[in-house]
């Protein structure tokens, strides 16, 4: 019997419907205002609707509660507590209370803070976050939360993101109203965050230390057959596949999450799922859970999900393209250039304050995107560059061009003729596709394409919003004492200055090839190569200025997150560093001293034909010259790994040595052993080979 979608479709979820069934009206009403308008909630209905969440939970078989949260490090947290308390006569009740829906305290001392909470002075707190809905699953309530220290700072990367949705809110409204807009009285930012993955078999992972250690490859020669076909990108579905792709759509739909597409991706054994956009602070907290769910619904069709970007070099990596942009609580998508861009002022004047605002901090969204795993993605030609630029496409290009030459511009017909009589036209899309561009305008919004696949989407989105709320308030500050007779006048002389002042940015061309860095050099964007060079500029005055001038991040705020990126980063190369190591030791080193014995004692035995010793020799030769480099290779990565370690009280310098000392050190050690895994017999080698992962699903 099949199952309607629409009969389960957040059959898990305390939404919308939910709440107008089971709370009493003026509850649900003031929840409505919270949930849309960001208003606080009469902290006496919080009683109300902690029973109403709890009979519905326990309905939905669920026995625990948990505070949800995203701390700073790795992705989602949660620690689970039950709805019983004991009775006079020993038995249980099922007890939930405002209080315990609100706040919670977890004993969240072992989170890192980066300097922002001594251990001694553990304190942090979860706090509902009630614009995002509550969920059931696996038997716990989930309640979506903030982390927050004892003294109020941001311990996550929710409550930033929080803070930067009203900041854009609050900003985007003065410049509508600039417009004459009295009615709306919300903007959102918006996010469809579209997800690339590799799917593995789970009995080739369990052989690969370093999948499960790192999450992706440290060795591995490439197989005869990458990606150079692309004979997978769009593929027909494999039957596996298949069926772990409608397992997936039919757990995300219980969970209400709006999974859309999914197709098999470029790299073989690489996919991609996309859900339909939501609010910036909705779509973080699902596609956590989205990527959650991903790696479980794998498990139980015998397979492992990775969401690594990088977790097999030679074909692509994985990323997550950030398609943004900003709506209106009356529906109105302010990055729609509508059908005459040219006289939409209001568009116009939100273009102009992305482009500005790219232009301006191009290192924060380089920032955004860093980690260990993505700078092998970043610059690598498979990904955008790690230079920020904006691709406009050809007809706001021409919008541009005449408003800062004061000409006019005329839209060119835009009928797509096929050419085929039984087929009909239809009207052709205004920009054109780069696939080379990282941050791209595509119709209607922006695509942020240097995402890294594991990334929680929340800071490159709060950084975003603090941008272009900075922008527009700097646009308002000077609008608004202008005259109305003056107003066009002075606001096309604006926006012509802002295009004059910060085209830079804007690069429509091939972001992949040589030309490109060079003339990005010209034109003074940064292009930093790692996350080491990047991240340290998230401190900088100016960057500081932004995220406090909206109160999204203080400068203890800020500090810390740069902290505990770099750590991070160390940590992650540490981990990659010693399981190589460990690798190389335990298995590579002594297959291949066994076979080069074995090849010696075939010669010495003399019973070989002479041709056949001779090949003998000349492998025992070669094997055991390589050998000998990978174990040289392992002691020199042992020396620089521990070198890199000491230096432990300074975290930049820790970050530095890891990516400057360590990292040539492993690609030596890799490419050793790569080049023994290619002249030793199959059956020898101690662990899988790229074409036994990659081409098995
Ligand atoms: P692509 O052609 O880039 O592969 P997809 O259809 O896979 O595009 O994904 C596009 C994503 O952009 C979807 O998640 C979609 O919901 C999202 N999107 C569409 N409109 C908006 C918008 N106004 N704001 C944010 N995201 C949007
Ligand atoms: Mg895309």
């Amino acid at each position: 019997m099949s199952k309607k979608v629409s009969d389960y479709f957040a059959c898990d979820v305390f939404n919308d419907e939910v709440m107008k069934a089971r709370l009493p009206k003026p509850v649900y009403k003031a929840m409505t205002k919270t949930r849309k308008m960001g208003t606080p909630l009469d902290p006496t209905y919080a009683d109300v609707v902690a029973n109403a969440i709890k009979d519905w939970a326990i309905e939905h078989g669920a026995t625990h509660y948990t505070h949800w949260f995203q701390p700073m490090t790795g992705s989602t947290a949660e620690k689970h507590d039950s709805f019983i308390s004991p009775t006079d006569n020993d038995m249980i009740i099922m007890n939930f209370s405002g209080k315990e829906l609100v706040k919670g305290e977890p004993d969240a001392s072992s989170f890192p803070s980066g300097g922002l909470r001594q251990t001694c002075s553990a304190r942090g707190y979860t706090a509902w976050d009630p614009t995002s809905y509550c969920f059931v699953k696996e038997g716990s309530l989930y309640i979506p939360t903030v982390f927050v220290s004892y003294t109020g700072e941001a311990l996550d990367k929710k409550t930033p993101l929080l803070r930067s949705m009203d900041a854009l809110s609050q900003q985007a409204i003065r410049i509508l109203r600039l417009f004459g807009n009295t009615t709306t009285t919300k903007v959102t930012s918006t996010v469809g965050p579209e997800q690339e993955y590799f799917l593995i078999d789970k009995k080739m992972y369990d052989k690969r230390e370093d999948l499960i250690m790192t999450g992706r490859t440290l060795f591995g020669a490439m197989p005869p057959k990458g990606q150079e076909l692309e004979d997978q990108y769009f593929a027909n579905l494999k039957p596996r596949i298949a069926a772990f792709m409608s397992d997936l759509d039919e757990t995300l739909w219980k969970l209400g999450i709006f999974a859309t597409t999914k197709h098999n991706e470029v790299a073989p054994a690489q996919h991609e799922m996309a859900p339909v956009f939501s609010t910036t602070n909705i779509s973080t907290d699902q596609n956590e859970l989205a990527m959650e769910v991903m790696e479980k619904v794998a498990l139980k069709h015998g397979l492992v999900c990775l969401l690594h970007e990088k977790p097999f070099a030679g074909v692509n990596g994985s990323g997550k393209h950030n398609n943004w942009s900003m709506g209106t609580n009356d529906g109105q998508n302010l990055l729609d250039p509508g059908s005459t861009p040219m006289e939409n002022m209001q568009f116009l004047t939100f273009l102009c304050a992305v482009i500005k605002g790219i232009d301006e901090y191009t290192d924060l969204l380089r920032i955004s995107a860093s980690s260990a795993g993505n700078d092998h993605r970043l610059g690598a030609n498979e990904a955008p560059p790690a230079i920020i630029s904006i691709f406009m496409g050809e007809e706001l290009q021409g919008v541009l061009d005449a408003l800062e030459s004061g000409t006019s511009y005329k839209s060119e017909s835009k009928v797509f003729e096929i050419g085929v009589d039984a087929l009909p036209d239809f009207p052709k899309d205004s920009t054109d596709r780069n696939r080379t561009s990282p941050f791209a305008f595509t119709g209607n919004r922006f695509e942020f394409r240097m995402v890294g696949s594991s990334d929680n989407i929340g800071c490159p989105n709060y950084l975003l919003n603090s941008i272009v709320a900075e922008e527009l308030s700097e646009i308002a500050d000077q609008m608004e004492s202008v005259p109305a007779e003056q107003f066009d006048d002075e606001l096309k002389k604006l926006l012509v200055s802002i295009i004059k002042n910060h085209k830079r940015v804007i690069f429509n061309g091939n972001g992949y090839s040589q030309e490109w860095v060079e003339e990005a050099e010209k034109r003074g964007l940064p292009n930093y190569r790692s996350t080491v060079d990047c991240v340290p500029h998230m401190s900088d005055e100016k960057n500081i200025a932004l995220l406090s001038k909206f109160g999204v991040l203080s400068k203890a705020e800020v500090d810390a997150r740069v902290e505990i990126l770099l750590d991070n980063y160390a940590k992650t190369i540490n981990i990659e560093a010693l399981t190589m190591i460990d690798m190389a030791k335990k298995k590579y080193i002594p297959t291949c001293v066994s076979y080069t014995k074995e090849l010696c004692d075939s010669i010495a035995a003399k019973n070989s034909l002479e041709i056949c010793a001779c090949v003998e020799k000349d492998l025992a030769e070669k094997v055991s010259s390589l050998t000998k480099q990978s174990y040289e290779a392992t002691a020199k990565l042992e020396e620089v790994t521990a070198a890199a370690a000491a230096k432990k009280d300074c975290v930049p310098e820790v970050a530095k040595a890891y990516r400057y000392e360590v990292i040539p050190v492993m690609d030596e050690l890799r490419a050793a052993v790569d080049a023994l895994e290619v002249i030793t017999p199959s059956e020898k080698w101690p662990v899988p080979a790229y074409s036994d992962i990659i081409f098995n699903v």
